[in-house]
């Protein structure tokens, strides 16, 4: 689909008639002896906009001038502040603005939603998940189901990939969804899988979840800000992300969820209260019963965290001047060069066969990251890319089967360039 070339001319000239190019002056790219590290890390810490620390300073000040009121300025009063970037939000996921809020952080929010969309019977209680699922969500789903009552090994089917092959097939998930049947609950996925990179198709899980009424999750962490999405139209039940990874929030910055406006509107869901929940009509009379908007900010608990929202500010401006549309039309080009640069590299100096892609090779199954399967030697190689200017992402042998442990990296068409990618090539084989 794409010719390329491994080689820096070919590399810069193609970063010179990149219309997104530009984007890489907004940030901060992190240094190493002088010059930009080769920074493909965006996948566990985005990096950061120059704007940051503007509309961060602008929030210190108005404290500092104002006090609480604060609270009521004009603009970015902070009694609505998270009003700033529900619009942007709803644009990344695909959904509509009253289905999306800016709260919390991820693990707290899966465990509100779990809170509305767990609600097990001594029939219905299974929730299917991924196997080797990201620490914090197997926590958070183990916990949800004992607090339940139930045993985590009988209400957790955790998918796991054939014998001998890396990533899920699409076919085995729907049918484990049809064979959990009258007893599943829940289907809750990662929407791109954190280890391998894979991308699943969440419009047909939700599909196969409905069909058997079974709500449909999903953890967007490695989707947001990767992946065009369109939760609504997808007729996804509920989602929740962070947004230090591919949305340069900044470290551990405020999360977000999506609830689907059939549930929004429906007064009688159970979830967890809080004053920030509450109509902002009458929030501050202080009723005593709870009304909650009819909206995704009914599930909001505490006031917002003004600071973080204001880092987040900087980046989802970025993400509404580059779009999504051209930002995956990129990304599927500056990935497939990252694949050709690797394999070319790997043609020469992998003679032994013990390094792959483990990512699948398929637009439909793919985002912005690859996950490299490394041979025995696989730390000396990433403590060598490090030293090299690389920042990448390393992840020991912890699971089955695996030997050598696994590299990932993720260029990120909002920042990362041709360039970049081919550095990465080159410092690779000077590695290996
Ligand atoms: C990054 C990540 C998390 C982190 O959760 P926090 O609550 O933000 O600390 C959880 N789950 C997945 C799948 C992730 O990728």
């Amino acid at each position: 689909m794409f010719t390329f070339e491994n080689s820096p001319e070919w590399a810069q000239t193609r970063d010179q008639q990149d219309e997104l190019a530009s984007f890489r002056n907004e940030f901060f790219i992190p240094q190493h002896q002088g010059q930009d590290t080769v920074y493909l890390c965006g996948n566990s810490l985005g990096v950061q906009p120059r704007k940051t620390a503007v509309y961060v300073n602008e929030e210190l000040n108005d404290w500092a001038k104002l006090g609480v009121e604060g609270h009521f300025k004009k603009h970015t009063g902070w009694f609505a502040y998270h009003e700033l970037l529900r619009e942007s939000m709803a644009r990344l996921v695909g959904g509509k603005p009253h289905e999306v809020v800016v709260m919390n952080h991820l693990t707290v929010n899966l465990h509100l939603m779990m809170v509305s969309f767990y609600r097990p019977t001594a029939d219905r209680y299974k929730i299917i998940c991924e196997g080797g699922a990201f620490p914090s969500d197997r926590y958070a789903l183990q916990s949800q189901v004992e607090w339940h009552g139930f045993d985590a090994a009988d209400a957790l089917v955790e998918l796991q990939p054939r014998k001998g092959e890396d990533i899920l097939r699409h076919e085995d998930i729907i049918e484990a969804i049809e064979d959990c049947g009258d007893s599943l609950a829940l289907v809750m996925l990662g929407g791109v899988h954190y280890f391998t990179g894979q991308v699943l198709n969440m419009k047909a899980i939700t599909e196969a979840a409905h069909e058997v009424e079974a709500y449909a999750g999903f953890d967007l962490a490695h989707a947001t800000g990767n992946l065009k999405l369109a939760l609504h139209d997808w007729n996804v039940d509920f989602a929740a992300w962070c947004s230090y990874k591919y949305l340069n929030g900044g470290p551990g910055t405020v999360g977000g969820a999506f609830i689907n406006e059939r549930h929004t509107r429906n007064p009688h869901l159970p979830r967890f209260a809080g004053w920030w929940g509450n109509d902002p009509e009458t929030r501050f009379t202080m009723p005593h019963r709870f009304i909650p908007v009819p909206t995704a900010d009914s599930w909001q608990l505490s006031n917002a965290p003004i600071l973080e929202m204001a880092a987040l500010r900087a980046s989802l401006e970025l993400f509404d001047r580059a779009g999504m549309e051209r930002l995956a039309r990129k990304s599927l080009e500056l990935t497939a060069y990252l694949q050709y640069v690797v394999q070319e590299v790997l043609r020469v100096k992998n003679k032994s066969g013990a390094i792959r892609i483990i990512t699948p090779f398929d637009e439909q199954q793919q985002g912005c990251q690859l996950s490299l399967q490394m041979g025995e030697d696989g730390k000396n190689v990433f403590d060598a890319l490090t030293a090299g200017g690389v920042i990448a992402d390393w992840r020991e042998p912890d699971q089955e089967g695996r030997e050598g442990g696994v590299i990932r990296v993720a260029p990120v068409p909002l920042y990362n360039s041709f360039y970049d990618v081919w550095r990465f090539g080159e410092l690779l084989k000077s590695t290996l």
